[in-house]
């Protein structure tokens, strides 16, 4: 008897990791097993022409949310070409439905509900013995309507977690739980680790999660079980050793249990010192994580990891301590912020915060209020989701009393609510499309800090205001290229209006916020320095250190002379600094340096209150005058609150400022890469009251005040944590 067991991944890059745990489980009892991995993009016909080619005899569907729809299209179609295959569906989006799924789906023949280690092979090795002694009676139903094998074989019943039709209808099963993972198989065999190239490999240290929120599939099942330290840290060691580039924890809360969650860290930071040194990363692991639970120990040991390392998804779903009761949801809100930004500022790992749209008692303002207090802690990543009504999940049970109205199809989204209205999601859903381009594609860093500190109440005030532009622009009809958002941004920029009066208050033309205040005559965003302004210095340099053209958008661009490209070789001729300064020069012709570096002048204005450092919150006053940075996105160059920290090179010796501020020097040659008598590197103001002056500056204004700062952008790597190049502010 010949098994498929089919997994329709999302992307290509993801991998399945149920089908080998079963694959695993299987003995010689249960014939000849086979993984088909495939993904959801790609065309129906021709995964169904790979699966009939293979001639199965039992075809079995791995069920999600975000396949279940090509699941059973494909299934169906499989059953008409080859009516004798056993259809099984199993996983998470049929495990709470599975007498629905039989009953509404004839082609479908038995349904695995839970963990299906212990029953599919149960099930396969009946079936195989039941193939083996075709022509002979011994089934104990009568729904072989095909000739086939599919008919109940004798002693399923005896088998937790299946759900199949019978005489008498359809028996119905509870989701299976294997109670000792221990017993389990590895899933890692030779076999499963070779089907990897380039690909995200999933892992889990343990199952299920102590928490109960009442709209998530793992608070169906009670309590969380672990594979022993021991087999987790053999298992990683092998993956790792095999060369995968990313591991991620399935882990519904990897630190729900502290203590073990530090073990496998520490265990992690060991290989990975025995493998490299410890100065980069052998590969990415990525932990689901509840942020409020990391102690200070457990902060500073992820602060010892190199960058790149490690990355953490930390759920906050919700500011709001109503909406976040509603859903049984415990977390500690202030710790779990303060946790975010203690660990996103140590600059050497990704952290990624989710939050849920659309959860009881929390209507649009409320929800606008929960996203600035998340993006004000500066996530790299802030996923703006939106509430989904799973099956098995208590909040599916109780749509109707919070008057959810929700898809009927996966992933079974919310469509309207008591707290919030169809238009308000539609809002959120322009907010979300805008985070994805502006936010989290990390392309617009400092432009979007400094436009949404200066002229807006609050991040979620910017973005509305911004969805408005968009859409009355149709902007959100059609994808943007990259180009095409700088000259947006830079167009609803010219668009906003300053209110003088009150302090950040900008309103868009047209569509004045409701607590807009007055006080004066209304100025222009564009009066403040057009294309020359510091908004667009920054949009500048937010081009530059995403993008390796080394050539601006049009409306960026400006002249530059002879003079400075002479200049600019010359540096390059320094090899001393520049290879201390860009280690990847080494041994390179000043003309193949130039076709991997770009150098632009700026002009930052003057002021000592901006900063903008490895600490992605990339911009920030520093009341204290303190933190005043630039480099590497950070690493390269950079002041903190000591003044004696100003180091750059990778080993953080090589450029060193004593306390006098003065004093920066590379060495070798002190006048090359300098803070100079200018005893700042990177200053840039911002609050335009204070660099503008009450009537706004003349073009004439900003060539006097404003100070040349010439950046050096390397585009040799990008920064493992933010996706960015480096820059070095140089004098030339
Ligand atoms: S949302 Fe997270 S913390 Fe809550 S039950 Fe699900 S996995 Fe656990």
């Amino acid at each position: 008897m010949k098994t498929l067991i089919i997994a329709l991944n999302s992307k290509f890059i993801h991998s399945a990791l149920a089908p080998w745990y079963l694959k695993a489980s299987c003995g010689p009892d249960c014939g000849q097993v086979l993984v088909l991995e495939r993904t959801v993009n790609e065309n129906q016909d021709k995964v169904l022409s790979s699966i009939y080619l293979h001639k199965p005899d039992v075809a079995a569907f791995s069920c999600y949310i975000w396949n279940i729809r090509y699941v059973l299209d494909l299934a169906s179609s499989l059953k008409k070409l080859l009516p004798a295959t056993t259809i099984v569906l199993g996983g998470p989006e049929v495990s709470y439905c599975a007498a629905e799924m039989l009953r509404d789906y004839p082609f479908v023949d038995f349904v695995l509900a839970g963990e299906g280690e212990i029953s599919f092979p149960g099930l396969l090795s009946l079936l195989a013995k039941r193939y083996d002694n075709r022509g002979t009676d011994e089934m104990s139903g009568s729904n072989d309507r095909s000739g086939g094998i599919s008919c109940v074989p004798a002693g399923i019943d005896s088998i937790e977690g299946i759900v199949y039709r019978s005489g008498s209808g359809i028996t119905e099963a509870r989701p299976a739980v294997v109670k000792d993972l221990d017993s389990l198989k590895s899933p890692y065999t030779e076999e499963m680790i070779s089907s990897l190239s380039n690909k995200i490999v999933y892992f889990e240290a343990s199952r299920g999660c102590p928490f109960s929120c009442s709209y998530c599939l793992s608070s169906a099942t009670a309590g969380t079980r672990f594979f022993s330290f021991e087999r987790v840290c053999s298992e990683l060691d092998k993956l790792v050793k095999s060369g995968v580039k990313q591991i991620k924890f399935v882990d519904r809360t990897f630190n729900a249990n502290p203590e073990r969650a530090k073990g496998i860290v520490r265990y992690i930071l060991e290989l990975n010192q025995q493998l490299t040194g410890g100065e980069t990363a052998v590969c990415n692991f990525h932990f689901e994580v509840g942020a409020d639970l990391f102690d200070d120990e457990f902060i500073g040991l992820l602060s010892g990891a190199p960058q790149g390392l490690i990355q953490l998804e930390a759920g906050v779903q919700s500011t709001n301590e109503e909406a976040l009761a509603a859903v049984c949801r415990k977390t500690d809100v202030g710790k779990l912020l303060s946790n975010i930004e203690k660990i996103r500022r140590n600059g050497n790992i990704h952290v990624h915060a989710d939050l849920i749209a659309g959860l009881p008692y929390e209507d649009f303002r409320s929800f606008g209020k929960s996203f600035s207090d998340v993006y004000s802690v500066k996530p790299h990543h802030l996923q703006l989701g939106f509430l989904k009504f799973l099956k098995g999940t208590k909040l599916r049970d109780e749509a109707e009393y919070y008057g959810y109205r929700f898809c009927d199809h996966a992933p079974y989204e919310i469509l309207a609510g008591h707290d919030i209205s169809a238009e308000e999601l539609i809002r959120l859903k322009g907010i979300e499309e805008l985070l994805e381009r502006y936010y989290n594609s990390g392309r617009f860093m400092y432009s979007l800090d400094y436009m949404i500190r200066s002229f807006f109440n609050s991040p979620f005030e910017f973005f509305e205001r911004f969805y408005v532009y968009n859409r009355d622009n149709g902007h959100l009809e059609l994808p943007s290229s990259v180009r095409d958002l700088y000259l947006i941004l830079y167009s609803f920029y010219q668009s906003i209006t300053v209110l003088p009066g009150k302090s950040g208050a900008v309103v868009k033309d047209n569509d004045p916020p409701d607590d807009a205040v007055s006080g004066g005559p209304a100025r222009n965003a564009e009066s403040n320095g057009g294309t020359n302004s510091i908004f667009c210095e920054l949009l500048r340099l937010d081009f530059l250190a995403s993008d390796n053209s080394g050539t601006l958008p049009e409306f960026l661009q400006r002249p530059v002379t002879a003079e400075f490209r002479d200049k600019c070789f010359k540096f390059l001729k320094n090899a001393p600094l520049i290879n201390k300064l860009i280690p990847e020069t080494t041994g390179m012709l000043p003309k193949q340096i130039l076709k991997k570096v770009h150098f632009q002048q700026f002009f930052f204005g003057d002021s000592s209150s901006l900063s903008m450092g490895r600490d992605s919150s990339a911009l920030s006053t520093g009341r204290d005058g303190s933190s005043l940075s630039t480099g590497r996105d950070g690493s390269s160059l950079s002041m903190g609150r000591d003044s004696s920290a100003l180091f750059t090179g990778r080993d953080g010796s090589s450029l060193s400022m004593g306390r006098d501020s003065s004093a920066l020097s590379t060495g070798g040659d002190s006048s090359s890469l300098s803070t100079g008598g200018d005893s700042s590197p990177l200053c840039m103001g911002y609050d335009p009251s204070r660099l503008f002056g009450a009537k706004g500056p003349s073009q004439h204004d900003i060539d006097l005040r404003c100070k040349s700062t010439v950046l050096l952008f390397s585009y040799f790597s990008r920064d493992k944590v933010t996706g960015r190049y480096q820059f070095y502010k140089v004098d030339i």
